[in-house]
């Protein structure tokens, strides 16, 4: 089932804008092109938008029969004609200026099967960036996959248009009753007109012809993944932290810590660890309370280290590595879900695409959770790679551990400090353990292992299961990425709201 939420109080009666590309989703045959306005309004009434609705087309409108034209300008939509190959980038472009001269709250609709391959991208990131933009879609062909982009409703097309009812006497008084007339642009010319006799008229013109040939061969779309991503890689060769935003100064944060990616340096303090984090937040200005909570394969992690972590008030995760970020992904989304915003998560490992796709979404969902990150993996970092999710603040992990000024005496207060005995918990097991000596006796048990062997091949399993299935369904590809990178758990598809048609492809 596609999402299909009501509208949020603040998105009822705000301005819902459209951007519908003509060429993906275009007036069927014989299909009364007057009800295409009263039946986009129609399918956002029932869902509870009932503010001023501005609908703009896109298309090769040279080749749309004029009396289409006629009727979707007398019912008000805006019609941009523009060749297929710069669709796309005029209605990015014009999504960005709307934005601008658009303060949130308002609500953003794409009619496009382009979302996923276009606009994905740079728009998930304008999403995290600035809040108070809902978005909700309508394609012809539905994508299938789980996207990092979250909407709150989609719609199928044609049934968004076979909803409506026949252009009706209310319809033809609806049109007349548009007080502002439609705008007929000519995007590859810069024509502007309102009167349709002159607009079909340029379109079919010589000069017009000459134009549109020269802006086909000579301009490259500024929208697409690849023209997204370089965008974002420009910004990040100057890479700087921020400072904490107000709202997150002395908010919680969570600490998510991948041990198997990031562990403990050998000779290095483990009782440093705490106030290197901690350190390295504060420089940035947050102070509220941290808590750390490290994930790892604690069998194979020295006891001394279990034991200066612990002291250090760390919370102490043991799972093999097959479903540690499964469970890291879990773990934050139940913080989430007893935390509400402002916080910061604070991710230490090197996977943080494996989260991406839900991160992404609950960063759009739940807006006021910020994202630090800290990683050995130079790619992560600065400048090579460009990230759907957005962070306020990356480090080096090994950097992190040793830049922190903590003279002795404080770490040793500090720890000191930490009056809460910390958690020690073996998943494999689903044990809770009190002390370090009963948590290390059961680690290196027959019980455990046995456990943690059983865990690994049920994964296993599973994944095998998974991938045949995927290579059955060849459509999701972003889906199979998800599956790779550990996300092969009924209890994602819960959280992340995704299709019942994929969780019941996909469940056991
Ligand atoms: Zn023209
Ligand atoms: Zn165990």
């Amino acid at each position: 089932m596609k999402p299909m939420y009501a509208a949020a109080p603040e998105f009822a009666t705000s301005k819902t804008a459209v951007w519908w590309d003509m060429g993906d989703c275009p007036v069927p045959d014989g299909y009364d092109a007057r009800r295409v306005v009263p039946s986009i309004e129609g399918a956002l009434k029932k869902l509870d938008y009932s503010g001023p609705v501005s609908i703009t087309a896109y298309g090769d409108l040279k080749h749309t029969p004029e009396h289409v034209l006629r009727r979707l300008s007398s019912t008000g939509v805006d019609l941009q004609h523009t060749v297929k190959e710069l669709r796309c980038s005029h209605m990015y472009s014009d999504l960005l200026k709307w934005r601008e001269h658009n303060p949130p709250p308002a609500t953003m609709m794409l009619i496009s099967d382009q979302v996923q391959s276009v606009f994905c991208y740079g728009l998930c990131r304008l999403q995290q960036l600035e809040h108070g933009y809902n978005l909700v879609q309508a394609y012809a062909h539905d994508p299938c996959l789980l996207s990092p982009l979250y909407s709150t409703a989609e719609w199928l097309w044609e049934s968004l248009l076979s909803d409506s009812e026949p252009p009706t006497q209310f319809i033809l008084q609806k049109c007349s009753q548009t007080a502002k007339s439609a705008m007929l642009h000519c995007r590859s010319c810069g024509f502007v007109g309102q009167c349709l006799a002159n607009f079909t008229k340029h379109l079919s013109g010589e000069e017009h012809a000459q134009e549109e040939t020269r802006v086909t061969q000579s301009t490259c779309p500024s929208v697409g993944p690849g023209y997204e991503k370089a965008k974002v890689m420009r910004m990040r060769i100057n890479w700087k932290n921020c400072e904490a935003a107000p709202e997150f100064a002395t908010s919680k944060t969570l600490v998510l810590w991948d041990m198997g990616d990031c562990p403990v340096p050998d000779g290095y303090d483990a009782r440093c660890v705490r106030p290197s984090i901690e350190g390295a937040l504060k420089k940035l200005g947050y102070s509220g309370p941290v808590s750390i909570t490290a994930f790892g394969d604690l069998k194979q992690t020295p006891e001394h280290v279990l034991r200066r972590l612990s002291s250090t008030g760390i919370a102490l995760h043991h799972i093999v590595e097959e479903v540690r970020c499964t469970l890291m992904y879990t773990y934050l989304m139940r913080w989430a879900r007893v935390t509400p915003p402002p916080g910061t998560i604070m991710f230490i490992s090197d996977h943080l695409e494996s989260f991406s796709i839900g991160l992404c979404r609950l960063q759009q969902r739940e807006h006021g959770y910020n994202l630090v990150l800290a990683s050995t993996h130079a790619s992560t970092h600065a400048s090579t790679q460009a990230s759907v999710i957005v962070t306020s603040a990356e480090w080096f992990w090994e950097t992190l551990l040793t830049d922190s000024e903590t003279p002795r005496q404080f770490l040793l207060q500090k720890c000191s400090e930490t009056g809460e005995s910390a958690v020690l918990q073996c998943s494999s097991c689903m044990l809770d353990c009190q002390n370090l000596e009963m948590f290390t006796k059961h680690l290196s048990g027959e019980k455990h292992a046995k456990s943690d062997f059983n865990m690994i091949m049920s994964t296993r399993r599973r994944y095998e299961h998974k991938q045949s299935e995927e290579e059955n369904f060849q459509r999701s590809k972003r889906l199979r990425k998800a599956f790779r990178t550990g996300f092969h758990f009924g209890n994602y598809f819960r959280i992340t709201n995704s299709g019942s048609r994929r969780r019941t492809r996909f469940q056991k």
